[in-house]
């Protein structure tokens, strides 16, 4: 796997993390390189004064605060596990540290910005977030460009900078990415209400979900499914690993009421969706035991401390599709469970979760399926 990346006159070795054995992705794209060539050939320094700012959004892995080193800038991602490798990749690179504030996307978007580069993230909702956001500090002088794949830009994506921004057009495609320039030009910007709620009817649960929540336009399928197959038993310190909104959790606070229930995830929006969903529909006395962790999985937890592991495990990381991040998982899952304790997941039928499981449990067993999916159930063996 390529490394290096070069580019205008910079040679920057660069990681995808977490790292993973025989890595076939890279750790940039094509659209961090258009954004990178743009900026020099248009001489987008000449627009940031001293007091001025450089804003970096959505950032995958670094590439972009990397090859930015030597300006002021501020970097704004949804995604514990790209701030994370946008921190090893500097680090690596010999970054100064002084001069880059890394931010989730939950805190307010710094004001004083020049230069915008944006990359266009997965969903239109989170992408309308970002746009709105930004347009609450930016001035007619802000030079806003964005990039992304030619597949991810549709009419609506352009109908979104145009609603919070302004006139917008877009460059031709290069190595299959695409550039969107849009000047400041938005005077009438909705107030529009971003994150979405719903209604579980079952339990009569109102469910928020910030703009970059799994599933969060409908209750998950799968995540129905494991709700509705809890072991039974008397738990007492359980985990939603890669929470999303938090409907697992909030199944098992109800189904073990003394537990002390840990909901994990790598998203900002997902922790703060999970909390409010929990708070908001849950009683104090079980909500008062509720941890929210933003992180990469179990990775870093104590070994042997959970008796109930609960999962519906993703199956991306950003644009790619991969049973990586599942795996570590799982494994973690092993460590982090007592003897006796153990992990349930739910899966799509085809994503032969159940032989991973046995490599690394010695043991599983199919609880239940329906024509989609899989429910089952590893134990830590004495
Ligand atoms: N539990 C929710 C449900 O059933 O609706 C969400 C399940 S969704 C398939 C998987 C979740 O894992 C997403 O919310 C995603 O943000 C989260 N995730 C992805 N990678 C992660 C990681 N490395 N560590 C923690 N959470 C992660």
């Amino acid at each position: 796997m390529n490394e290096i990346l070069t580019i205008a006159e910079e040679t920057l070795v660069l990681h995808r993390h977490p790292r993973i054995k025989n890595e076939t992705l890279q750790a940039w794209d094509s659209a961090d390189e258009y954004l990178i060539n743009y900026f020099n050939e248009n001489q987008l320094a000449k627009h940031l004064n001293d007091d001025g700012q450089l804003l970096l959004i959505n950032d995958g892995f670094g590439a972009l605060s990397c090859y930015f080193q030597t300006f002021n800038r501020t970097v704004i991602s949804d995604s514990y596990l790209s701030l994370n490798s946008i921190k090893l990749n500097m680090q690596r690179n010999n970054c100064p540290e002084d001069n880059i504030l890394l931010q989730d996307s939950l805190q307010e978007f710094p004001r004083n910005v020049q230069v915008v580069l944006i990359k266009v993230p997965k969903t239109l909702s989170h992408l309308e977030y970002t746009l709105q956001q930004l347009s609450k500090v930016i001035s007619k002088e802000t030079i806003i460009v964005a990039a992304g794949k030619v597949n991810m830009i549709h009419s609506s994506t352009l109908q979104l900078f145009e609603t919070y921004i302004g006139s917008t057009k877009t460059s031709l495609a290069k190595k299959k990415s695409r550039l969107i320039f849009s000047l400041v030009d938005q005077v009438d910007i909705p107030e529009k209400e971003i994150p979405l709620t719903w209604e579980i009817e079952k339990q009569g649960w109102k469910i928020h979900n910030h703009a970059n929540v799994f599933s969060r336009n409908h209750l998950d399928i799968g995540g129905r499914f494991l709700m509705d197959n809890l072991p039974e038993g008397d738990f007492s310190k359980v985990v939603d690993l890669g929470c999303g909104n938090g409907v697992v959790g909030m199944a098992a606070s109800e189904a073990y009421p003394k537990a002390q229930i840990t909901f994990i995830d790598e998203s900002y929006m997902a922790i703060d969706s999970a909390r409010i969903n929990m708070l908001k529909n849950l009683p104090e006395e079980q909500t008062e035991h509720a941890r929210f962790v933003v992180n990469n999985g179990l990775v870093g937890f104590k070994a042997g401390c959970y008796d109930l592991i609960l999962c519906n495990p993703p199956f991306h990381q950003q644009q790619a599709i991969t049973d990586q991040i599942a795996w570590s998982m799982f494994n973690d899952a092993r460590f982090c469970l007592v003897e006796g304790g153990e992990l349930v997941i739910v899966g799509n039928r085809h994503l032969d979760y159940k032989d991973k499981l046995e490599r690394i449990f010695g043991n599983c067993e199919l609880v239940t399926e329906n024509k989609k999916f899989v429910i089952l159930r590893a134990v830590k063996e004495y």
